[in-house]
């Protein structure tokens, strides 16, 4: 077993592996996105696998972890930021760890491969078409970033451009100029942000070419990524993972399903399929209009969805007693709360499965419900991440008494 040591990260104490070495990427040392840089897949996955059933020891003996059979390239959303640094040279790519400097990355090894060339090929065309980087401190300038989203299935492209103002000089003939060789562009967008503010998107979206937004498939169902949308980064592992969570709620037709923490119901919406009627529930709005419209575009009927806290509405469930047979949950990374959990408990649905992308917030989740009379059945952890020390885990419950 390498030696793990303890490392600070998004604010909290992770294990990272004591033998990372910076290994065959050429950006690993400025760039520092990926904790597990130069080593070995299969150690990281022997390590990911050990953390999860050191956590999970005492409710279940976990399953072997589904990692990737080609660990890179899997990132199908792709963003570089741009600025221009000595004699006019354009670099794009990520901010080096803890300052503003950018790192200029021509192909990273986790992004998709013909997104990063998309990339390369804007950064060759802002000069013929005489556009400027925009430069952070003196607010000059007009490109901020790219964003590129690629559909697994569909293998549609997005690419947002993302300009300190909405207008794009020559906008037709760039978008031309792009496409000649990357055809599989179907969108184009012109994202505004005009704010000084480290967020990427601003608030609002220009189509200049095609739909405005690209569709995938996932399970058999269609999804539409808008420019804000969250969709999953790596859909090859979703799919596996949703697979799954889906099986874990052994549906037959007949159940009411809570679909917790929904995002833009990509879950619920496969689940309902298989099932009697499936409430979504998530807090930010944007999502629940993309889950309304990714219903329509699937037309399913039997589900609904509702804006709230996942918390606050469970309790209300609970007041009303409302009959539930099934609790799918994916919380964020703090996992799920007090107020959640009990209602779960006093709904008493006969099973849960909880998806989880934080497994020590996971384990503190499942002491709760394992004394309150469920059991945990089943864990298998997924590798969504690979390169990165994050690890997802799907947990099927059922209850005891
Ligand atoms: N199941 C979805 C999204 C999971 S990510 C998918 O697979 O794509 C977790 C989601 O929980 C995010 O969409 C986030 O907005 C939402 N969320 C965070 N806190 C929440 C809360 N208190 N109540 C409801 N949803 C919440």
């Amino acid at each position: 077993m390498d030696k793990t040591r303890n490392v600070k990260r998004q604010g909290k104490t992770v294990k990272a592996l004591e033998n990372k070495k910076d290994g065959s990427c050429p950006y690993a040392k400025k760039c520092g996105g990926c904790d597990y840089q130069g080593v070995d897949y299969k150690k990281q996955l022997e390590t990911k696998e050990a953390n999860v059933k050191k956590l999970l020891k005492d409710f279940v003996k976990v399953s072997p972890i589904v990692g990737m059979e080609n660990p890179y390239h899997y990132r199908h959303k792709v963003h570089a930021v741009f600025d221009c640094i000595a004699r006019g040279q354009v670099v794009a790519g990520v901010y080096k760890k803890n300052s503003h400097e950018v790192v200029d990355i021509e192909c990273c090894q986790i992004e998709d491969q013909e997104a990063d060339a998309i990339i390369r090929e804007i950064k060759n065309l802002l000069k013929s078409f005489k556009i400027k980087t925009y430069d952070e401190d003196t607010g000059y300038g007009l490109l901020r970033h790219v964003l590129v989203r690629k559909g697994y299935h569909t293998g549609e492209i997005m690419v947002v451009l993302v300009l300190a103002s909405p207008i794009l000089p020559s906008k037709n003939n760039f978008v031309k100029a792009l496409r000649k060789n990357h055809p599989n562009i179907s969108t184009v967008v012109i994202n505004v942000n005009d704010k000084k503010t480290s967020m990427v998107l601003g608030e609002r979206n220009i189509v200049v070419y095609g739909k405005g937004f690209i569709e995938d498939k996932l399970c058999g169902c269609t999804f539409r990524i808008s420019p804000n949308s969250f969709y999953q980064v790596n859909p090859a592992q979703t799919e596996l993972l949703y697979e799954k969570a889906i099986n874990c709620a052994h549906l037959t037709g007949k159940e009411k399903v809570i679909d917790a923490y929904c995002g833009t119901g990509t879950i619920g919406i496969i689940a309902s399929k298989y099932a009697k009627e499936v409430l979504g529930v998530e807090l930010n709005k944007d999502a629940i209009k993309d889950a309304i419209t990714n219903a329509k575009r699937n037309e399913i009927k039997n589900i609904r969805f509702v804006n709230d806290d996942a918390g606050k509405y469970m309790v209300s469930l609970a007041e009303k007693k409302e009959l539930v047979d099934v609790v799918i949950m994916d919380p964020p990374r703090s996992g799920s709360d007090e107020a959640f959990l009990s209602s779960v408990v006093k709904l008493a649905p006969k099973r849960v499965v909880y998806v989880s992308c934080g497994p020590d917030t996971l384990a503190r989740d499942l002491k709760y419900l394992t004394r309150k009379g469920y059991k945990v059945t089943e864990a298998t952890p997924y590798d969504m991440f690979p390169m990165t020390y994050h690890t997802e885990v799907v947990v099927e419950l059922i209850r005891e008494k």
